[in-house]
């Protein structure tokens, strides 16, 4: 027995050999010649490995050649790359929340490819804030006194916290501690931040009188957290904006809300209703908000804090900010995302225009749509209603009624492996499935994802071999 094993593991191909043979070349131009070989060295450890405790009993060696090719294949491709967004989810975190529209990515590009003026002050000749470029402009839009800008909203809460709260008590209400995304977590953040959390009322209820009782002399803030998808139904109660700021006032206290999803523009004309915009937590008498820059705003991932000229200052000294410091290209993107809102050109933020296109359009698109699948894939397609969502937090129970094309696998071919072969495509198509057929929403589909999408239908057919008759 072992004596097969050991002849069986002289059998291995030599290193030698395996990177003499012709189709490797390619892989050794893009990935260089010590990928190529460590890759065909983790394949042949494994061989051997799984030889030597038994899991296997013979090996065929043009396995460990295809095995190494679909590595290298794989790693030759970019890792981050665009994808078909077919889920109806127009804030979908794992495929990267909002998209830049073309006017904010020529910003992107002509502040990047060049020097800017990123922490110079042109008019005085020295050295500037990078903050500087977009603090009016968030001033502006929301209506706070003073702004700062950070790498995300998480880094924003966190710095408020240990910038104001560190070693002070911080009164949150249990209604509001939740799990956001699966890893930010308000006591998590609290910890970090050095502040000390203070818990009050109960998940369903927390009543003014709660916040009143747990003041001392060593709270230094009220904290307001947005539930983001975590919704108490039924039964339940909140001290209202206005009576945690008049207390907070009263008491000399600091009044923060994160507000997650953060809404800039009213989106009530499209039947979203119940979150409250930047503006009115500002004038509500909220001391400091924060939200992120690529949920409902539209923009790039950014965090936001808007506030207090005085609590703002306070922030800007603090050293942590440093090390959350938003970069050039993000600015550059945020600048000019903010200014589509200045000039009332929403309809040009994808985010927006996703979430407020019309029943009609929708349908359009997707008759459009199956009738080209048809049409190409010669699979059967038709045209459905669905049930799209703004996603990231916001609106949680909002369903936004939406158009989308359910399409018929080919023979043979179960909805699971046809989504997974969608997810391998050259762009990559991410849908669901239904019943048994496809289901492409069209409001998150982007102009042009159609053909992508034709294409990664086309390939599912299981006929193989013998393309011939195509052109
Ligand atoms: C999304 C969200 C966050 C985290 O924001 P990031 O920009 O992803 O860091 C924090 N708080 C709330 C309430 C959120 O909805």
């Amino acid at each position: 027995m072992r004596d097969e094993i050991k002849s069986m593991l002289k059998d291995l191909p030599p290193m030698d050999e395996l990177l003499q043979k012709p189709w490797t070349s390619r892989y050794q131009e893009i990935l260089g010649r010590e990928a190529v070989r460590s890759t065909f060295a983790d394949v042949i450890g494994e061989v051997r490995r799984d030889l030597l405790k038994g899991l296997i009993h013979s090996f065929d060696p043009t396995l460990i050649e295809s095995e190494t090719r679909v590595r290298l294949e794989k790693r030759s491709r970019k890792s981050l790359r665009r994808v078909v967004n077919a889920t109806g989810v127009v804030i979908h975190t794992n495929l990267g929340r909002s998209c830049l529209g073309s006017e904010v990515l020529d910003n992107v590009r002509t502040v990047s490819a060049s020097y800017s003026n990123l922490e110079y002050d042109l008019e005085e000749g020295a050295r500037g804030q990078r903050h500087s470029h977009v603090e009016w402009l968030l001033s502006s839009v929301t209506g706070a006194d003073a702004a700062l800008v950070v790498n995300n909203n998480a880094g924003a809460v966190l710095l408020c916290l240990a910038a104001l709260g560190r070693s002070k008590e911080v009164i949150v209400s249990r209604g509001e501690l939740v799990e956001i995304g699966g890893s930010f977590r308000i006591p998590d953040i609290m910890d970090f931040s050095g502040a000390i959390l203070r818990e009050v009322g109960t998940t369903n209820r927390t009543h003014l009188s709660d916040y009143l009782k747990a003041i001392n002399t060593q709270t230094a803030m009220i904290l307001k957290v947005h539930p983001s998808n975590f919704r108490v139904v039924g039964f339940h109660s909140e001290a209202s904006r206005e009576e945690l700021a008049a207390l907070a006032r009263e008491k000399e206290l600091i009044f923060m809300e994160d507000l997650g999803s953060g809404v800039v523009a009213d989106l009530s004309p499209w039947g979203l209703q119940g979150e409250p915009t930047v503006r009115q937590c500002v004038e509500s008498g909220v001391d400091l908000v924060t939200f992120s820059g690529d949920k409902l705003l539209g923009g790039p991932q950014i965090g936001v804090i808007v506030g207090r000229s005085q609590l703002v200052d306070r922030i800007r000294h603090y050293p942590l900010l440093r090390a959350i410091r938003v970069d050039k290209m993000t600015l550059a993107a945020f600048e000019a995302t903010l200014r589509l809102y200045l000039e009332g050109r929403t309809g040009e933020i994808p985010t927006l225009s996703m979430i407020s296109q019309p029943g009609e359009t929708l349908r359009k698109r997707a008759r459009n749509l199956a009738s080209m699948i048809r049409r190409v894939t010669g699979l059967q397609a038709r045209v459905v209603m669905t049930q799209d969502a703004v996603g990231g937090g916001a609106y949680p129970a909002a369903v936004l009624e939406g158009f989308g094309v359910e399409v018929e696998p080919p023979e043979g071919v179960s909805d699971g492996s046809a989504l997974e072969r969608l997810r391998n495509a050259p762009v990559p198509v991410i849908a669901s499935a239904k019943e048994g057929k496809i289901l492409l929403h069209v409001r998150t589909m982007l102009d042009g994802d159609g053909m992508d999408v034709i294409g990664a239908l086309k390939d599912l057919s299981p006929r193989e071999a013998g393309n011939d008759g195509e052109d």
